[in-house]
């Protein structure tokens, strides 16, 4: 469900025409939706009640601090994968106890910012990463909060290079390795067990990936503390998939009945770690046509705003930001940028014309977060809107700010 509508042929997001929006702060621009945000929050937190759990976001799918601070106020916790994550959080106002560390590759420095700030747990990915976190902990005088994440073996996710739950896959630990290092590390001073994770892939459509996980997770819990480990958390990652273009998908609800059954009659709490789900819907970039050749679209977007369709070969909806209801034709839309796998989307039926406005939907997530400055085009600016009031929540970046940091020789 979301909050981009037609009334009388023009697209609003709640209250708001798009077109209002790009004429104030212009084009390319990303336009999200408060009501959808904080509604998608809203189900995911009444669907994680009937386990006695806890949401908690994953930042890197819509990480501006505007949004993390509404999703904060509105009681979500967050999942991070950075450092840089871990400032966003704590600039957004978020409780650090409210913080779980994701990711491979965490450094010395990301661990000890997060241990000093005192989050509420690591999910750690490979033996060496506990030892480090171990060592910075001993430094610290601290004990680390610390869940294992598995590797559960299934294959799931919309594309080759999301899915993470595959045994070759570079995520989390096997099933072996968990319980030798619960064993080995269930006394020591400076980690304190508690949790265990997983997440299996994103965009998934179907449930029985997240039911064959949640079934070893349990099984693993069960052996965790039967050699003594205090295991609190479940936490079953994120993954749940969004319609793009008319997939059909599955409910926070649907997930969450699944994991009710499993682990009934369990005290450990179930954490979620949904992204996309939540802000996938909530947002659409805006971009203006510059130009039409053949059966090109030429717009000011381009796939350093939005790169899904150039390296997932991502299939957004196109709409009109004014239907003007005349005859259409096919098109493929294409930024400005020196590569032919520089498309937004291929073959789209639109009656558009130089100057007009279109709106790529499905676009809040892994969207702005994953924009960069290739081609030297400055990152968008971003909308949050409210009811009929909109608020620039980041500017468009200026062409000084783009070589801000190049040192002169
Ligand atoms: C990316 C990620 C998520 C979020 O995945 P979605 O598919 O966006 O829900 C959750 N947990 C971890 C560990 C992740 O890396």
């Amino acid at each position: 469900m979301n909050h981009f509508n037609y009334k009388n042929n023009q697209l609003f997001c709640e209250k708001v025409f798009l077109g209002d929006i790009a004429e104030k702060y212009g084009t390319p621009i990303y336009i999200y939706s408060k009501a959808t945000l904080l509604h998608h929050l809203d189900v995911f937190k009444k669907a994680v009640a009937i386990v006695n759990g806890t949401v908690f976001y994953s930042v890197k799918a819509l990480s501006n601090i505007n949004i993390l601070r509404l999703l904060s106020e509105n009681g979500a916790g967050f999942d991070i994968v950075s450092g840089g994550e871990l400032h966003r959080c704590i600039q957004a106002g978020v409780d650090p106890k409210r913080i779980i560390f994701s990711g491979v590759g965490k450094s010395k420095a990301e661990i000890s910012a997060a241990l000093k700030l005192g989050i509420h747990a690591f999910n750690i990915e490979s033996s060496e990463e506990l030892e480090r976190i171990s060592m910075i902990s001993e430094l610290l005088k601290q004990r680390a909060d610390i869940g294992l994440r598995v590797n559960p073996n299934v294959d799931q996710g919309g594309h080759e290079y999301i899915k993470t739950g595959r045994k070759d896959d570079k995520f989390g630990i096997s099933f072996a390795e968990a319980k030798e290092l619960a064993k080995s590390y269930k006394d020591n001073p400076h980690i304190n067990l508690i949790g265990i994770a997983c997440h299996i892939g994103s965009q998934i459509l179907e449930l029985d990936g997240f039911e064959t996980a949640a079934k070893q997770m349990l099984a693993l819990s069960i052996e965790l503390s039967a050699v003594g480990c205090d295991i609190r958390f479940i936490d079953m990652g994120g993954g749940l998939g969004v319609q793009y273009n008319g997939e059909e998908t599955k409910t926070p609800d649907e997930l969450l009945t699944v994991y009710a059954k499993i682990f009934k009659d369990r005290d450990e709490e179930i954490y979620i770690e949904p992204g996309r789900a939540i802000a996938a819907n909530a947002g659409m970039l805006v971009t203006e046509v510059e130009y039409c050749k053949n059966n090109f679209l030429i717009v000011d977007a381009a796939m350093n705003d939005l790169i899904r369709p150039a390296l997932y070969q991502a299939k957004h909806k196109v709409h009109e930001v004014v239907n003007n209801k005349v005859s259409k034709k096919t098109f493929d839309i294409v930024g400005p940028i020196c590569e032919t796998g520089d498309y937004l989307a291929k073959g789209v039926e639109l009656s558009c014309k130089t100057g007009d406005l279109v709106a790529i939907g499905t676009a809040g997530a892994y969207g702005f977060s994953m924009s960069s400055n290739y081609n030297t085009r400055p990152r968008s600016a971003e909308i949050l809107v409210d009811g009929d009031k909109f608020t620039l929540i980041r500017k468009r970046e200026t062409l000084s700010e783009l070589i801000a940091n190049e040192v002169e020789s």
